[in-house]
């Protein structure tokens, strides 16, 4: 017991052995919160206080379900593979798996992670002959989530205008075409569960009585529904521990409500709100940096932090000309790092937007340091991987008609579209799978068709008994994947990772304790019979508090699932020792000894896109708040005066979070100009530039024949006061971009607009 305990400060210590009630733990960035949750879990089995199957533990990625699970089997002397800890997405799916008849799903139901969602979204509006143009699949998708995130189905969304009504219609319609090809999408894991949980009380009560204690890391970003499916899931005597930091609330946009911290002290009549304030993490002076940027926000619970480990070293800030030349020394800045021993893995590259790392990964690719980056296409979303899962999938649900679309003729075996037409009108007229379909389809089509049916159903009978490894394996050849990409020029690449996905499967089975022989196929049944499965006393089958997921998934449905919720997850993977590249989002409760703060201007960080929305700022402002706090050591801070984006090169201010940092916290190591005044600088931005043909672009124009020039600053009459970014055109028809800050980027008129120099 000692060991456990004792190495945690004196708040850690009360947090982690509060008695058994619900209790917030509203605490910064490094403070511990994630260590005190593990602990207590730790705490309550080793007291015997609780079973490790009366612990539920929601994390928020899936691999930081990973990480707990292996400090707990460190801490503790038992086989952690029983416990439930695992991401909302990951829980659900287990208890909509081990019930899925309750739940109105076939038992082999599959997963659309957001990619998949979106082009079963299209052929809805395809089928239906929607004009996608007024209809947009995205907003489509994005109307149905946030509904789902609120709890609300189709028929509980209340439209105001024809254009609503329709969204609402299609979102019905969605629904019956997930349900008819079994398949769910992330929310609705979610609000399938909850339904399912409120539908069905003994089977709620069940998990009221076995889960007494349910933690959950990351409060803050918990959305509506996943606080609603909490307060269900605890019941009225369930006790649950929440660690949270409102500071770092970062998903808004994503449903996530912050509202929930203050909604949950007041519901789960919370006694212990214990606050965290001593930072174990970062050095002095980043904290600092930290802090004062955070005050700047005016919705706050309310904390501070403190470390002990001395100032350190100062934030290092940087100025470029361009984002080149931001890249090339941050490139320098990694290299002398290196050179000091830092470990490259240690170091890590943050950016606001997914488009920024394009320059960066070049400059690091041209000066061979190896680098990794993340949240971008991740390895389950890769198209040769994405075919050999739709295989995969189609041999476990023959009615996934995502899937079958997906490799229908691919590789090309003459099934054209004319044939696939004939195929979805016969589905649609007999309200069936394609799959189901093919018999109604006559000719030559019908016979192709009829061909790539008996290929899945060849696969499947050919792999009946075969473990998940050996099943893929098979798959990619007798499915023509790997003969298609040995003929392509750029295939070898592509045959690489689809041979690991072989060693994925391998790997995965083994971590989930199948055993390596355990047919892909094999279902639950045959693991109820070995005693796994119960029954209680009100006739329901519930699955047995120990057992671990082999007893609710075959190998290869749970493989699948797998596949789905790791594309969905944001965050990033352990590396090898490569510098780590993602966005500001990824690195969520994540740390490094060195960190790059990339692309801090105006419209980029914060982004553009903020300043549309209500507490937009704030919220860039958390985000912000997150970056820093994942540097241990070393913070550097970057920004440029031009940077190419999405095609275009634009001129933006540098962050207003420079203006929010404090002073001797910080080190500039080009010279600090004023704010709006970089253009009038004494050494010409342009001078150094590397990217000179933007440049020289932007030079022609420098003094217009208006008399305007870029760098000018201006005020206009609504705007207020901003500057010329850039001049085009001439003569009567000169235009200018303009920068009003808090109005954003405005395209004038020269001559029309009614601007003064300032
Ligand atoms: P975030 O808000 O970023 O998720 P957190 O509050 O969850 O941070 P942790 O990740 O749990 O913080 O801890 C931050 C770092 O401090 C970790 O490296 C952790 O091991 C260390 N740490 C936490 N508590 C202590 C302690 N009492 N003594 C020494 N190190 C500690
Ligand atoms: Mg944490």
């Amino acid at each position: 017991m000692q060991n456990l305990l004792h190495n945690l400060n004196e708040e850690q210590l009360a947090a982690v052995t509060l008695p058994a009630q619900s209790a917030l733990i509203l605490a910064g960035a490094g403070s511990g919160k994630t260590r005190v949750l593990t602990t207590r879990i730790a705490w309550l089995v080793q007291t015997g206080q609780v079973s490790p199957a009366g612990i539920l533990a929601v994390t928020f990625t899936n691999k930081a379900a990973k990480e707990m699970t292996a400090r707990l089997s460190a801490m503790l002397p038992i086989n952690t593979r029983g416990m439930w800890i695992g991401t909302f997405h990951g829980l659900c799916n287990r208890l909509l798996r081990a019930h899925h008849k309750d739940a109105g799903l076939p038992q082999t139901f599959q997963i659309l992670d957001s990619q998949d969602q979106l082009s079963a979204i299209k052929r809805l509006l395809k089928q239906m002959n929607v004009d996608d143009e007024k209809y947009p699949p995205r907003n489509l998708m994005y109307f149905i989530n946030s509904a789902k995130d609120q709890g609300l189905r189709a028929k509980d969304v209340e439209a105001h205008d024809d254009y609503n009504r329709k969204f609402v219609e299609l979102y019905e319609l969605y629904d019956q075409q997930c349900q008819r090809e079994g398949v769910v999408d992330f929310a609705e894991l979610l609000l399938r569960t909850y339904e399912l949980l409120m539908r069905n009380q003994p089977l709620r009560e069940h998990y009221q009585a076995r889960f007494r204690h349910i933690l959950v890391d990351e409060f803050q970003d918990t959305n509506d529904l996943q606080y609603k499916w909490l307060k269900l899931m605890a019941g009225p005597h369930g006790a649950v521990f929440a660690v949270g930091d409102d500071d770092q609330s970062i998903y808004a946009f994503r449903g996530a409500n912050v509202g929930n911290m203050s909604a949950f002290e007041r519901e789960f009549r919370v006694q212990n709100l214990i606050k965290l304030e001593q930072n174990y993490r970062s050095h002095g002076h980043i904290l600092d940096t930290a802090n004062e940027l955070i005050s700047n926000n005016s919705k706050r619970l309310g904390k501070n932090l403190r470390t002990d480990a001395g100032h350190g070293e100062q934030v290092r800030v940087y100025e470029a000309s361009s984002d080149l030349q931001e890249a090339q020394w941050i490139i320098e800045q990694v290299k002398d790092l290196i050179a000091e021993g830092w470990g490259r893995s240690e170091i890590a590259i943050l950016y606001r937007s997914n488009a920024q790392s394009r320059v960066l990964e070049h400059a690091l690719f041209s000066s061979a340091i190896p680098y990794r980056v993340y949240g971008g296409q991740r390895f389950f979303e890769r198209a040769e991987i994405k075919h050999a899962i739709a295989y995969l999938q189609l041999m476990d649900n023959l009615h996934n008609d995502s899937a079958f679309l997906r490799v229908v003729n691919f590789p090309t075996r003459g099934i054209g579209a004319k044939a696939m037409e004939s195929l979805q009108d016969a589905a649609r007229q007999y309200n069936c799978s394609l799959y189901a379909a093919v018999p109604y389809v006559a000719g030559k089509a019908g016979s192709s068709l009829n061909a790539f049916v008996k290929l899945i159903e060849g696969a499947r009978f050919e792999t009946q008994h075969l473990p998940l490894p050996e099943t893929v394996k098979v798959v990619l050849e007798l499915s023509g994947l790997i003969t298609h990409y040995r003929n392509e020029k750029e295939g070898a690449d592509r045959i690489e990772n689809l041979e690991q996905l072989v060693s994925a499967a391998t790997l995965f089975v083994s971590e989930e304790g199948y055993g390596l022989d355990a047919p892909a196929f094999l279902g639950p049944q045959a693991q109820a019979t070995a005693g796994t499965a119960i029954t209680t006393a009100d006739g329901i089958e519930v699955i047995d508090a120990d057992a671990p997921l082999v007893t609710i998934m075959s190998p290869l449905s749970a493989f699948l699932s797998h596949a789905s919720l790791e594309a969905g997850d944001n965050q990033a993977q352990a590396g090898q020792d490569a510098l780590q590249l993602m966005t500001v989002h990824s690195a969520k409760g994540l740390e490094f000894d060195a960190v790059f703060i990339t692309g801090l201007e105006e419209g980029l960080f914060p982004h553009e896109n903020s300043a549309k929305e209500d507490g937009g700022v704030e919220e860039e402002r958390r985000l912000m708040y997150v970056a820093i706090t994942r540097a241990r050591k070393r913070l550097f801070m970057t920004f440029s005066q031009t940077r190419m984006l999405h095609g275009q090169t634009r001129y933006n201010m540098r962050s207003r979070f420079f203006d929010e940092l404090p002073e001797d916290a910080i080190k500039w190591l080009s010279p600090k100009v004023q704010k709006n005044n970089w253009f009038a600088h004494p050494k010409s931005a342009w001078d150094d530039a590397p990217e000179s043909g933007n440049n020289r672009i932007a030079q022609n124009f420098s003094r217009s024949d208006s008399g305007w020039r870029i760098g000018q600053n201006v005020a206009h009459s609504k705007f207020g006061e901003g500057v010329i970014v850039n001049i085009e055109g001439g003569g009567g028809a000169t235009r200018a971009h303009i920068n009003f800050g808090k109005f954003g980027m405005k395209l004038l008129d020269l001559s029309v607009a009614k601007l003064e120099k300032v």
